[in-house]
């Protein structure tokens, strides 16, 4: 049994009142809650051992060092790197494919091409085009099925030998769907193209192994896996991270610095230029002990009844539409009532204590395709409860009838 009240007693956040209703808190994929035992880290953090890392001989230096290269090691582990040194502390996920779509000014040229998804959130799309447009390589979309699902024949009509890049993510945030990757990863590789793969919404549903995924690239954002905001991290195989080069210059990042030549220091530090998240980082390596402790499986089977219960409990309202019906989803629902505006149904909710998020959710070319303005998310995560599905529906039936 999956101890949903016991774990609701670790996110202070939860007992909450919103507009004198308690909060029920459906949009965990825009950022997740954040556990006590994670708050607390940054909070012993402050009070005990805040100092620059990989610089001071004193005490407290050290001892902030090797709680944030342990805090790397929690990470490497988490998503099976096989060495410490292939893992990046970012600020996020936005950060991690900059760095990346950075690196690749140097190794592309006209007339290269690089793959995105019709899927995928503004930052990994945004980068990539500026990449292009300073490279003149160019960029091929895959489509996608109305279910919301990635065409796969059409992805393997785009790949030839020009193909370098491919870079999609491994669950859309706005429709849930969860990626076939592997498949994408080998059909790439089979023409010598690298993948990244966009973690940012799997990471905090599924453990993924990128040694057995085989990606050359993988990012996730702490701040939706219950860690703080503004840190994240960049997976790369050894043998690209050293052949990008770096993407910001500064402290940290070199081994020797004069006014006719600097060199740049190893991995990971060649990516890592100025003084990082480093409390940040640790709260980080916290959350996912904490995540871990509950384990990824147990989460994933608890939030897909979630899901199969909120779908189930949706589509009883007359005129509701959900977009993303894939089979592989994770705990996403996206949907719209008749012509009624999002946000409108938003607002009224809010004012019942329920929190979505409406609008476009950074993924205007899939709003598009569905030729909408934006639909209302609901995300679910595993602190979240049935009741408050109910609540929930009952709130959107609420503001229907004020609507139409
Ligand atoms: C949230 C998200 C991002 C952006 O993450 P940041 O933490 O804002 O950098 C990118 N891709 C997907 C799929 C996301 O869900």
């Amino acid at each position: 049994m999956f101890k949903v009240e016991k774990i609701r007693k670790d996110f202070p956040i939860l007992n909450r009142k919103v507009n004198g209703k308690p909060l029920v808190y459906f949009d965990n994929a825009a950022t997740s809650q954040t556990p006590q035992i994670v708050i607390d880290s940054i909070v012993d953090y402050y009070s005990n051992y805040n100092a620059n890392i990989h610089r001071g001989v004193h005490t407290l230096s050290q001892e902030a060092t090797s709680a944030f290269e342990e805090a790397r090691i929690k990470i490497q582990k988490h998503f099976n790197a096989h060495k410490s040194h292939e893992i990046i502390l970012t600020s996020g996920t936005t950060h991690s494919i900059n760095l990346v779509a950075n690196g690749f000014s140097s190794l592309l040229k006209k007339g290269d091409e690089v793959i995105v998804s019709t899927l995928e959130h503004h930052s990994n799309i945004v980068p990539w085009q500026m990449l292009c447009k300073r490279t003149g390589a160019i960029l091929k979309v895959i489509p996608i099925s109305l279910k919301g699902e990635l065409i796969m024949d059409e992805y393997e009509t785009l790949l030839s030998n020009k193909t370098k890049l491919v870079f999609v993510n491994h669950v859309s945030n706005a429709l849930g769907t969860i990626n076939p990757i592997k498949q994408i990863i080998d059909k790439a590789h089979e023409f010598g193209a690298a993948v990244l793969i966009d973690g940012a919404q799997a990471a905090p549903h599924i453990k993924p192994d990128v040694q057995q995924l085989d990606c050359d690239f993988y990012t996730c954002s702490a701040h939706k896996i219950c860690g703080p905001t503004g840190v994240g991290m960049l997976y790369g195989k050894e043998e690209w991270l050293n052949k990008l080069p770096p993407y910001q210059g500064g402290g940290e990042m070199i081994a020797e610095v004069t006014f006719k030549k600097t060199t740049y220091a190893d991995l990971p530090h060649k990516f890592e230029a100025g003084t990082p998240n480093i409390s940040g980082g640790i709260a980080f390596g916290i959350a996912l002990d904490y995540m871990n402790a509950i384990g990824l499986e147990n989460i994933a089977a608890y939030e897909n009844e979630l899901l199969i219960y909120g779908t189930q409990k949706l589509l009883e309202i007359e005129g509701l539409k959900i977009y993303g019906t894939s089979k592989n989803k994770a705990s996403v629902i996206s949907f719209n009532i008749e012509e009624i505006h999002p946000y409108d149904i938003g607002s009224i909710i809010d004012k019942l204590g329920i929190a979505v998020r409406t609008g476009h959710h950074c993924t205007q070319p899939i709003m598009d395709f569905y030729k909408i303005p934006g639909t209302i998310r609901s995300s679910f995560a595993f602190y979240n409860t049935k009741e408050e599905i109910d609540i929930f529906v009952e709130a959107v039936k609420r503001a229907k009838s004020m609507l139409l």
